[in-house]
């Protein structure tokens, strides 16, 4: 099989491998479509802390069950499936409460273990979800991103009374934005320095004047002229960025809630004051914590489509341009997917 491997940190080669074997209570995913990521960038520039070399990325991906292990039922032969990413021990505090994405022994495919970026993954079974018939099968190749949107709104809850703030146009901002909008119909405010990236937020759901491009207009005036002078009492992080944090502790309306989702080791220099006077709340949020089933249910009511932030799909041969075109090249790509089909 082909397999996309990160030998280490700067290195990384498309390279013929034997097919794995489905372990007790795996499956094997033969797969299609798999989603370039920015925490796959991280591990290819050396940047991601958990992750060993050398290691087959890719942790969003969908395909179809061709083997599986003792102990898994072999009707799940044939079967499309998009695979959680999240490996968790079931045992220690955070499992027990329910909290199993962030595990004490946490294990997330194509990080800690090898992943998606290859022909054939094993994964255990209970981890590939089905996929409905009549998805199309780009859209659930976004299912993985989509749940950790819908992972931090489950974590800060939405009120109808709220007004949303997202920062930044990624993937994963754009799918807060389809959320926020198309789930829970509130007035929902997103911010980038790429027009090209702001259209895609009028396609994920955004009116004209919830669209800022902060390039051109100071944030704080830009709300202000929209009528939420007040701030707002919801705010997203997609952009990652330490100074973010900073800027939106000091924008958000009072009793605001604030969901974070960055990974930065830069410390950011949070006032108490601001936090305290204002009560504050902020939470982290980290993957998904079985999200899933949710997303797949809001996706086959038709209330959003993963699929609108699809903008490439590129053989898996031509990784290094996906890369490129993830990283690089906002203008043009957004969701970037590597097509790993029957002749890749
Ligand atoms: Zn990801
Ligand atoms: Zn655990």
């Amino acid at each position: 099989m082909l397999s996309v491997v990160v030998e280490q940190a700067h290195r990384m080669a498309v390279c013929e491998r034997p097919n794995p074997v489905p372990a007790e209570g795996e499956v094997r995913v033969r797969v299609r479509l798999a989603g370039v990521c920015g925490s796959d960038l991280h591990i290819f520039h050396g940047k991601n802390p958990f992750v060993t070399y050398p290691r087959v990325i890719g942790h969003e991906f969908v395909g179809h069950v061709d083997a599986v292990g003792a102990g898994v039922s072999a009707l799940r032969i044939g079967e499309r499936v998009v695979v959680d990413p999240v490996v968790s021990c079931g045992q220690c505090h955070a499992c027990r409460i329910g909290r199993h994405n962030v595990c004490q022994r946490l294990q997330v495919i194509g990080v800690h273990r090898d992943g998606g970026f290859s022909q054939f993954a094993c994964v255990p079974a209970r981890n590939a979800y089905a996929v409905p018939d009549g998805m199309p099968t780009a859209s659930a190749a976004v299912i993985e991103p989509f749940a950790v949107a819908a992972n931090a709104t489950h974590r800060t809850g939405v009120l109808p009374s709220d007004v949303a703030l997202i920062y930044g146009a990624g993937p994963v901002g754009l799918n807060l934005l389809q959320v926020l909008k198309r789930v829970y119909g509130i007035r929902t405010f997103i911010t980038d320095h790429v027009d090209e990236r702001l259209a895609l937020a009028r396609v994920c759901g955004a009116a004209d004047d919830e669209i800022i491009n902060t390039a051109r207009e100071p944030l704080a005036r830009a709300l202000e002229r929209r009528g939420a002078a007040g701030g707002p009492t919801l705010i997203y992080d997609a952009v990652c960025h330490p100074a973010i944090l900073e800027e939106a502790v000091g924008l958000a309306a009072p009793a605001g809630r604030i969901g974070v989702l960055g990974f930065s080791a830069t410390p950011s220099s949070l006032p108490q004051q601001a936090l305290t006077s204002k009560e504050l709340t902020l939470y982290a949020s980290r993957l998904n914590c079985a999200m899933f089933p949710t997303v797949i249910d809001w996706i086959m009511r038709g209330l959003v489509d993963p699929g609108r932030i699809v903008t490439h799909q590129v053989n898996v041969r031509d990784v290094a341009y996906a890369f490129d075109l993830a990283e690089n090249q906002p203008r043009v790509s957004c969701k970037v997917l590597l097509d790993l089909g029957e002749d890749a």
